[in-house]
């Protein structure tokens, strides 16, 4: 059996499985946000009743945001809707905007998009908030309301994106009937090269295979250059397994895995006891493609999806209006530094934005010092309009007041996941998906560039 497969059977309580099969899962994490949560809690009441209690408080992970720093009063009122579900289920684990459990969410927008907002409670985006505060697990299974849930496949697990409606009956069985994915297999070799990152990586996988070549598919991910990559950049990989259209991704549970999950579940108090899964020696693949990081190339995937791969070094008569960077993707800690590392002492050319994905991050690049200046400073110094408020921010467009966001029709570089006409705003706008460093020299370029012409 290939990683997804043991893992399944596990979960379904069976010796074996195999591709193809339906079996009946437990869930061990089912996560939900302000987008989808309300539906979901819809639906659970709908079909459980209006007093039916969650089948275990401990184990629905709750949070917002991705339609949060806005003063749309939808949107608001969608925190508000969590809060009230969680004070009535006792659910343990709310990660909310505001520290007040009998208050209500409202956006300042007097105080402008660049100034934290949020209590201290607050988590940011689901996907990178997962893991830093203890609920990846290996071996387990992992449901979320978002289909970047497969981010957690990073951590030899099994974690996909469902509906409200699966999501609404996990919330009040535990179990989920899912049919069982054949498995890709993309073994990696070498190590990549100043200037290259994990996002091109995956963004080359997904050239190969295209934006729905792994539509129901498990991407597995092993091989000896796995062990090379950060967890930052495990997850970077595994998060875009659904720009192929992929069911989950998994990577091998190794020592980085371990050491990662054992702080971040002791640092939170989470659960800590976890079975990871091994390889077999029977793996069967319906795919197979190995991956040389020692030659890849900063890649981009061009409008109009993710599928759309060019070198950037082969774009730089593509001018650019806008650079982004942020998003469970790319708005990580490892990220910015990399970012950060082409502009120290430079400036952007074009408009720029950053967007941490956790307030951790935050903290992590307004602490982290590079001679006289802490990174943020060296970001706000370079001309790129850094704000505290963590989320999703203009990643998926969000309300028209969504800091970042794109209401006219331009051409972006952006470090996120997915560049469908309209996912960062206007429908005649252009994305250009790259690495955090590639977003770097763009930016500074004003145009598509290779970020090893600014390394020395
Ligand atoms: S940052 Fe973007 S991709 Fe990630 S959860 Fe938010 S909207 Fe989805």
């Amino acid at each position: 059996m290939t990683l997804t497969e043991k893992l399944l059977a596990r979960a379904a309580g069976k010796a074996s499985v195999q591709a193809g099969d339906n079996v009946w899962v437990k869930t061990d994490v089912l996560m939900t946000h302000d987008v989808c949560g309300p539906g979901t809690i819809g639906v659970f009441k709908r079909e459980f009743g209006k007093t039916a209690k969650v089948w275990d408080k401990n184990r629905v992970v709750i949070i917002p945001d991705h339609y949060i720093f806005t003063a749309d009063s939808k949107s608001n009122r969608n925190v508000d809707i969590l809060r009230e579900f969680v004070k009535e289920q006792g659910i343990t684990y709310f990660y909310d905007v505001i520290d007040n459990p009998d208050g209500k969410w409202v956006f300042d927008s007097s105080k402008g998009l660049l100034n934290r907002q949020y209590g201290s409670h607050y988590a940011g985006v689901c996907h990178t908030a997962l893991p830093q505060k203890g609920h990846t697990r290996p071996g387990e299974v992992l449901f979320g309301t978002d289909s970047h849930t497969c981010m957690a496949g990073a951590f030899n697990q099994f974690a996909t994106g469902i509906g409200n409606t699966d999501a609404g009956f996990v919330m009040g069985t535990g179990k989920l009937l899912l049919k069982v994915p054949e498995t890709m297999h993309f073994r990696l070799e070498g190590r990549l090269h100043p200037g290259v990152m994990a996002k091109d990586i995956i963004l080359h996988c997904i050239g190969e295979i295209g934006f729905d070549g792994a539509t129901y598919r498990t991407m597995q991910f092993d091989g000896p250059g796995v062990a090379s990559l950060s967890m930052d950049d495990r997850m970077t990989v595994a998060n875009m397994a659904i720009e192929a259209g992929g069911k989950n991704s998994i990577f091998e549970f190794d020592a980085k895995t371990e050491e990662y999950v054992n702080y971040r579940t002791k640092l939170n108090g989470t659960r800590s006891n976890y079975e990871p899964v091994t390889r077999d020696k029977d793996e069967k693949f319906v795919y197979e493609l190995t991956v040389d990081l020692d030659t890849l190339e900063p890649t981009v995937a061009c409008h109009p999806d993710p599928g759309q791969r060019k070198k950037a070094k082969d774009l730089s008569h593509v001018k650019l209006d806008r650079a982004y960077i942020g998003s469970c993707t790319g708005g990580k800690t490892s990220d910015f530094l990399e970012f950060a590392r082409v502009l120290n002492g430079r400036r952007v050319s074009i408009d720029t934005f950053g967007v941490p994905a956790t307030p951790e991050i935050v903290h992590d690049l307004q602490t982290s010092r590079w001679g006289e200046k802490t990174v943020w400073e060296i970001l706000v110094d370079a001309g790129v309009q850094m704000t505290e408020n963590a989320g999703c921010a203009a990643c998926l467009g969000g309300p028209v007041d969504t800091f970042g966001r794109m209401n006219t029709p331009l051409k972006c570089i952006s470090a996120t996941n997915r560049n469908f006409p309209g996912r960062m705003g206007h429908k005649e706008s252009q994305v250009f998906l790259a690495s955090p460093i590639t977003v770097a020299a763009s930016a500074v370029a004003g145009r598509i560039t290779d970020p090893r012409e600014f390394l020395s």
